[in-house]
């Protein structure tokens, strides 16, 4: 019970002050995603250092409350991480969303607020839509190099 209204928190506050907020100037890699049952839509843009890691990411869009603050949750928590890491991650908040992974799976810090979208399945596309075009991003996302 305490712990749910932690989590609650944590999404309101990353939703009313979401981090990393706006675009990237220079960024190498982006990806946007919508979620059309929802209307929630997401641009991530990043750079990615010489040796794979992410050295900055923003995103932009609007949504609703937790679209916007799980966006802002993935932009702290993937900041300085390689890209191989990241996509662990990705994976790693899929399975906790879909009720998939085990207990020791928590993810640690303000991302195990995500948890909390579980108990909301309808709800679960807006938590994922910005890990999806992170992955978009890493994956398959255009070079800007110039
Ligand atoms: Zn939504």
């Amino acid at each position: 019970m305490e712990l749910d209204e932690l989590y609650r928190e944590a999404i309101l506050d990353h939703a009313r002050h979401p981090r990393n907020f706006g675009d990237l100037e220079g960024c190498d890699r982006s990806a946007a995603a919508k979620n059309v049952s929802c209307g929630d839509a997401v641009r991530l843009s990043l750079r990615i250092s010489r040796e794979n890691r992410i050295e900055e990411i923003r995103f932009c869009g609007s949504g609703c409350a937790i679209s916007t603050a799980s966006a802002s949750l993935l932009t702290l928590a993937v900041r300085g991480k390689s890209v191989e890491e990241a996509l662990q991650l990705v994976e790693s908040v899929q399975r906790l969303l879909t009720g998939a992974s085990a207990p020791q799976d928590k993810l640690s810090g303000d991302l195990a607020a995500l948890a909390g979208v579980r108990r909301f399945p309808q709800r679960v596309s807006c938590a994922m839509l910005s890990w999806h075009a992170l992955e978009d991003a890493l994956r398959t996302g255009e070079t800007n190099s110039a």
